[in-house]
């Protein structure tokens, strides 16, 4: 039987061990199985992991609202499952909290490409020009702001308890690194899977650069959403090309190459790390 008393005991640490391992598990095979030089694999790499550097503390700074708001929700039976009977049922408290928790992400991120503001930062994500699994990192740090906000919003309004959050961020993991994965499932697998999860063929065609393509598949775990609101679409590789209308110039990237290039030789000329140097 399952025993989930270390995830719930150190749940920051064992998500962020989760994370690192399943993101360097596919990071290799990526390097093993896909036809890829390791110097440009490494370049494109190195680029998409800055944005931990900005996403990382603000994730682990919500974490603590988010986790004490979701105790307080538990102590004083506030949120819409205390209106259901018998809400400690652990069909309500988790199975049905998890598929409303995954119906307003799917909600939250179709948001994210019609409000202005949210497509400003969410956008960011979709001008990676060679989708794989380092792209799942690539997020404006007022993404990882304004997702997290919304995170509070659903606990507050479901009633998610800690262990709900604990549970669904573990399958967010999982989901997320695997469907940006440039490992893709053979097409007759992929169709099966996604009757019910979001896979890497369905998320590919969300990072297709073209409308209304783009304007598809916006699921997180569960593809139900998707099929039942008419956003679901198949997509063949060939036929997918990674990155975002208007912005296919790479520019972008540059851009920030040579910002985080002036930022390190800033550092390395510090008089300290000089005088080591000529030392
Ligand atoms: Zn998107």
């Amino acid at each position: 039987m399952l025993n989930f008393d270390v995830l719930f005991a150190h749940p920051t640490s064992i998500q962020i061990a989760l994370y690192g391992c399943l993101i360097s598990l596919l990071w290799l095979v990526e390097c093993l199985r896909l036809p890829q030089s390791l110097g440009t694999k490494w370049r494109h790499t190195s680029l998409n992991s800055l944005f931990i550097l900005s996403a990382l503390p603000i994730q682990l700074m919500m974490m603590v609202p988010c986790l004490y708001l979701a105790r307080w929700t538990a102590e004083h039976n506030f949120g819409l499952i205390y209106l259901l009977p018998d809400p400690e049922r652990p069909l309500f408290k988790f199975a049905l909290m998890f598929v409303v928790l995954d119906l307003l992400d799917y909600v939250y991120h179709r948001t994210a490409h019609r409000v202005p503001l949210m497509w400003r930062f969410h956008s960011l994500h979709h001008t990676d020009l060679a989708v794989d699994v380092t792209t799942t990192v690539r997020e404006h740090p007022g993404e990882t702001l304004v997702r997290n906000c919304f995170l509070i919003g659903y606990v507050l309004l479901c009633g998610a308890s800690i262990e709900v959050l604990i549970l669904r961020q573990t399958a967010q993991t999982v989901a997320n690194l695997t469907s940006h994965t440039a490992l893709r499932l053979p097409d007759g697998a992929a169709r099966k899977v996604a009757w019910l999860f979001i896979t890497p063929n369905l998320h590919h065609a969300h990072h297709h650069f073209m409308l209304p393509t783009t304007n598809r598949n916006f699921g997180d775990v569960l593809s139900i959403w998707d099929r039942l609101f008419g956003t679901l679409v198949h997509r063949n590789r060939e036929d997918t090309v990674f990155g975002l209308n208007g912005r296919m110039d790479g520019a972008l990237d540059a851009r920030l190459r040579a910002k985080a290039a002036q930022i390190w030789n800033a550092l390395l000329r510090r008089p300290g790390v000089a005088a080591a140097k000529a030392a």
